[in-house]
C-alpha cells in the first residue's frame, strides 16, 4: 500500500467562487444553454479546484467531490439504483432532482445537522444495481491530464444505504451494494489509483447492534477484496463512538475522524491505522488554533501509524475566498478562515511539526439561565385575547411573507449599490405592503402580515440590523443544487441598537382595522442559520439572541401589535445527532424561545412558525415552546401530524396549502384537511393557515389558493354555528 500523503481536504466547494455553476445549471435548465457549454463550465471549475489546492501546497487532492447536483444523487446513479419511472426521462439525472414534465423529483431533505440538502435515494426489493463508474473515471483522467494524481471520493455503502427512503429495507440490500463497490475498487486499482474514501458519516450518529454489523460486514468484505486501493473511511460531523472499534478491526487502512467536532477521546483504537486528522474544521469560519490543533494531531500520533492532517469534513460547507471580502472589518478578518484559508492551515500544519505549547483549557460553561414563567397559563391568556382581539371561529391567517417581486428585488440591489435613494426604495416597500394589506382583505383573511417585503431573508434581515453580526458579499455556501445562502457571521456579543421592525408594523396596522401580526425569527433560527462564534457555548449565543429579539417584541406590543409571530423553522436542525444530547438541547432551546417571547401581557397574542415534516417527533418541545398559536407545516406531508396533536394543548395551524407547489389546491381539498384537523383538536384551538411563507410562489397562485382557502373555511364555519345553536 503506498503511503497517504500528507495533508489533505475531505472535499471542497464546487458551486464555483462566483457562483459560475448556479448560472451554467440554470440556463441549462431554462433552455438557453447546451450541455456542453454546462459540462465545459463543470471542467473548468474543477481544475481551477485543483490547481488552486496544488498551489497552496496541498498533496492529497481529491476527486470525485465536483457535483451538477447533489454526492448522494451522483452516488444513486454509480450504484445504477435509478428508480424506474425516471429512465424514460430526457434527462434521468435532473429529472430525480428537480422533476420533470408529470413526474415528481425524489425527495430532498438535510444532510445531517448542516444546511445542505441531499436527494433521498429510494432503495428497496426491486432496486436493480449495476456500477456506472463514468463519473469518477472521468473526473479521474480529468485531473491526471492537468497532472494532478487524486484520491476519488464516493459516500460509502452504510451511510448511502441508512439516508434512503426506507432505511430498513435498504440495508437488506447491503450485499448487493457491496457487490458494486467492490468492482468500483478494481476498476480504480486497474487504473492505478493508489487511495480511495468512503465517506461515513452516518456512523456519528446512534446505531443499532444491526447496524453496527453491517459496517463489520461491509469494510471487511471491501477491505478483503482481491485488488482494491487503500480504502480511507471518514466519519465527519461527529466522534465514531461505538462505531469506532468496529471500524477499526476492518481491514480498512486509512480513518477520518472530525476531531474538532468528535473530541479525543477513545484514539487508542486507532493503533496501527493511517489517520486522517480532521482538526481543521470545515463547519464554521474562524481560523484554527494552532495550539488546539497540535495537541489533537499529538493525541492521535501516541497511536497511529501516519497522522494526516486533515480537515473535519469536506469544506462543502464553508465559502471559498476571505480575499472576495474587502468590505470586512480587518480586525473581524484576522479572525476569519474560508476554505482557501483552511487550506493553508493544513499545509501549514502539516509542514510545521506538531510540538508546541499546550493549549489554554477554556472553562466549564456557566448554568444555564432560569427562565421564570412571566405571563399567565395558556387558558388565562386565551381568554384575554378571544376578549381582545374577537376573532371568528376558524381564524385565517398567513405565514408572514407575500410574493417576492423582481421590482422588489431589483429596487433593493439599487438600494445597496447606492443608485436608489433610501427615501423612494422605503415608498416602494410602503406601496407594496399596502397592496398585501388590501389583498388579504378582499380575500377575507382575519388575521392578516404586511408580507414581508423589504427582507432579502428571514435571518440575513435581522443580522444586518443586529450589533454583533457581518454579513458577508461573496461568501456562498450552497443549499441544495443550484441555491446558495449567504450564512451572516455571528462574531460578537449580540445587541439591539434600535427597532427593527417596528416601523414597518406600524405601518401595516396603520391602514387596517384587522390584526395585522408584526413578524420576528426567533433566536435558535437566527443563530442556526449563521456561522456561530466557538468561543461561548452555543445555548450562551442563542440566549444573547433571545434578548436582542425579546426587546424588538416589546417594542412591537408598545406600539400597538397585538399579535407578534417568532418564527422557529430551525428549531429541530439543531437537534444533536446523538439521541443523549437531545433533550438538555431542546430545554436550552425552548428556554431561550420563552426569553424572546415572555416580556408582553396576557392579552398580545404569541404565534410561532416551524416547518419540517417530522414536526411530530419533537412535538412535546413545540408545546413547551408555550405560544399561543402554532402554525405548522402539513398539507405537504399529507396531514401526517394530525396523527399527533391530540395531546398539543394551545392552537394550532397545521397547514391546509402546500406552498412548495405552483399547484393550487381546490376548496374541497381545503375542506377536507380541516375537516382532519377539526377531528382531531377542539375547534376552539384550530386555525387555518398555508404550510409557510408564500414568497416563493406567484401572486396569481397566491391569489387563487387563498380564495379557496377561505370559501372552504366559509363553509366550515357555517357548519359550527349551525351546530351550536
Ligand atoms: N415568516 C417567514 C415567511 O413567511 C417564515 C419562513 C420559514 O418558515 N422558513 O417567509
Ligand atoms: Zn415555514
Amino acid at each position: 500500500m503506498s503511503r497517504f500523503p500528507q495533508s489533505t481536504v475531505l472535499g471542497y466547494p464546487r458551486i464555483g467562487p462566483r457562483r459560475e455553476l448556479k448560472r451554467a445549471l440554470e440556463s441549462y435548465w431554462d433552455g438557453t444553454a447546451t450541455r456542453q457549454d454546462l459540462d465545459r463550465v463543470g471542467a473548468e471549475l474543477r481544475a481551477a479546484t485543483w490547481r488552486r489546492l496544488a498551489e497552496l501546497g496541498l498533496d492529497g487532492l481529491p476527486s470525485n467531490t465536483f457535483s451538477l447536483y447533489d454526492q448522494v444523487l451522483d452516488t444513486a446513479v454509480l450504484l445504477g439504483a435509478v428508480p424506474e419511472r425516471y429512465r424514460g426521462a430526457a434527462d434521468p439525472y435532473f429529472a430525480m432532482a428537480r422533476g420533470t414534465e408529470g413526474l415528481a423529483p425524489l425527495r430532498m431533505t438535510k444532510w445531517f445537522d448542516t444546511n445542505y440538502h441531499y436527494i433521498v435515494p429510494e432503495i428497496g426489493p426491486e432496486t436493480v444495481f449495476k456500477l456506472d463508474a463514468a463519473k469518477p473515471l472521468a473526473e479521474l483522467r480529468e485531473a491526471r491530464a492537468l497532472g494532478f494524481e487524486t484520491r476519488p471520493v464516493v459516500v460509502g455503502p452504510v451511510t448511502f444505504l441508512l439516508l434512503a427512503a426506507d432505511p430498513g429495507a435498504a440495508l437488506e440490500r447491503l450485499d448487493d451494494v457491496l457487490a458494486c463497490y467492490e468492482e468500483l475498487l478494481g476498476v480504480l486499482a486497474a487504473e492505478g489509483v493508489a487511495w480511495v474514501q468512503l465517506d461515513e458519516p452516518a456512523l456519528v450518529q446512534d446505531r443499532t447492534p444491526g447496524e453496527l454489523a453491517a459496517v463489520r460486514a461491509a469494510y471487511d468484505r471491501l477491505g478483503s477484496a482481491a485488488a482494491r486501493p487503500g480504502l480511507l473511511v471518514t466519519a465527519p460531523f461527529g466522534h465514531l463512538g461505538e462505531a469506532l472499534p468496529v471500524l477499526a478491526a476492518t481491514p480498512v487502512e486509512a480513518i477520518g475522524v472530525d476531531l474538532v467536532r468528535g473530541g479525543l477521546d477513545g484514539l487508542d483504537a486507532l493503533a496501527g491505522k493511517t489517520v486522517v486528522a480532521g482538526v481543521v474544521s470545515g463547519r464554521d469560519v474562524w481560523r484554527t488554533s494552532p495550539e488546539r490543533a497540535a495537541h489533537a494531531l499529538r493525541a492521535v500520533a501516541e497511536h497511529a501509524a501516519q497522522v494526516v492532517v486533515g480537515t473535519s469534513c469536506s469544506l462543502l460547507h464553508v465559502p471559498y475566498d476571505l480575499e472576495a471580502e474587502p468590505g470586512l472589518d480587518p480586525a473581524l478578518k484576522a479572525r476569519l478562515a474560508f476554505a482557501e484559508q483552511k487550506v493553508a492551515e493544513v499545509v501549514a500544519l502539516a509542514r510545521g511539526g506538531f510540538d508546541g505549547p499546550a493549549p489554554a483549557v477554556r472553562p466549564a460553561p456557566e448554568p444555564a439561565p432560569v427562565v421564570r414563567d412571566e405571563r399567565g397559563p395558556y387558558p388565562v391568556r386565551a381568554a384575554a385575547q378571544a376578549a381582545h382581539l374577537g376573532l371568528p371561529a376558524l381564524p385565517i391567517t398567513t405565514i408572514g411573507s407575500f410574493p417576492q417581486t423582481g421590482e422588489l428585488r431589483a429596487a433593493r440591489a439599487a438600494l445597496a449599490a447606492g443608485t436608489l435613494p433610501a427615501q423612494e426604495y422605503e415608498r416602494r416597500v410602503e406601496a407594496e405592503i399596502e397592496r398585501v394589506i388590501r389583498l388579504q382583505e378582499r380575500l377575507g383573511l382575519d388575521v392578516l402580515v404586511h408580507g414581508e417585503p423589504e427582507r432579502n431573508d428571514m435571518v440575513q434581515y435581522f443580522a444586518e440590523h443586529l450589533d454583533g453580526f457581518a454579513v458577508t458579499a461573496n461568501g456562498w455556501v450552497q443549499s441544495y443544487g443550484s441555491r446558495c445562502t449567504r450564512p451572516p457571521i455571528l462574531h460578537g456579543d449580540v445587541s439591539r441598537p434600535e427597532p427593527i421592525t417596528v416601523r414597518w408594523a406600524r405601518h401595516a396596522q396603520s391602514l387596517t382595522d384587522r390584526p395585522v401580526k408584526g413578524m420576528l425569527t426567533g433566536p435558535v433560527t437566527i443563530v442556526a442559520w449563521s456561522f456561530v462564534r466557538d468561543d461561548l457555548p452555543l445555548r450562551d449565543v442563542v440566549f444573547q439572541v433571545a434578548a436582542a429579539v425579546r426587546e424588538e417584541v416589546r417594542d412591537l406590543e408598545a406600539a400597538g401589535v397585538s399579535i407578534i409571530q417568532v418564527d422557529e423553522p430551525a428549531l429541530r436542525e439543531l437537534l444533536p445527532l446523538r439521541q443523549a444530547a437531545r433533550a438538555g438541547y431542546l430545554e436550552w432551546a425552548v428556554a431561550a424561545y420563552r426569553r424572546a417571547t415572555s416580556g408582553v401581557a396576557d392579552r398580545t397574542q404569541i404565534h410561532t412558525h416551524l416547518c419540517y415534516s417530522d414536526a411530530d417527533q419533537i412535538l412535546d418541545a413545540i408545546d413547551g415552546l408555550d405560544a399561543d398559536v402554532t402554525t405548522i407545516e402539513s398539507a405537504r406531508s399529507g396531514a401526517r401530524i394530525l396523527d399527533a396533536v391530540g395531546s398539543f394543548g394551545r392552537g394550532l395551524g397545521p397547514g391546509v396549502y402546500d406552498i412548495h407547489s405552483p399547484r393550487v389546491p381546490s376548496s374541497a381539498e381545503v375542506e377536507t384537511l380541516l375537516r382532519r384537523t377539526l377531528a382531531a383538536l377542539p375547534a376552539e384551538r384550530v386555525w387555518v393557515n398555508p404550510d409557510c411563507g408564500l414568497k416563493t410562489r406567484t401572486y396569481a397562485q397566491v391569489e387563487a389558493a387563498l380564495a379557496n382557502v377561505a370559501e372552504a373555511t366559509g363553509r366550515l364555519r357555517a357548519e359550527l354555528t349551525r351546530d351550536a345553536g
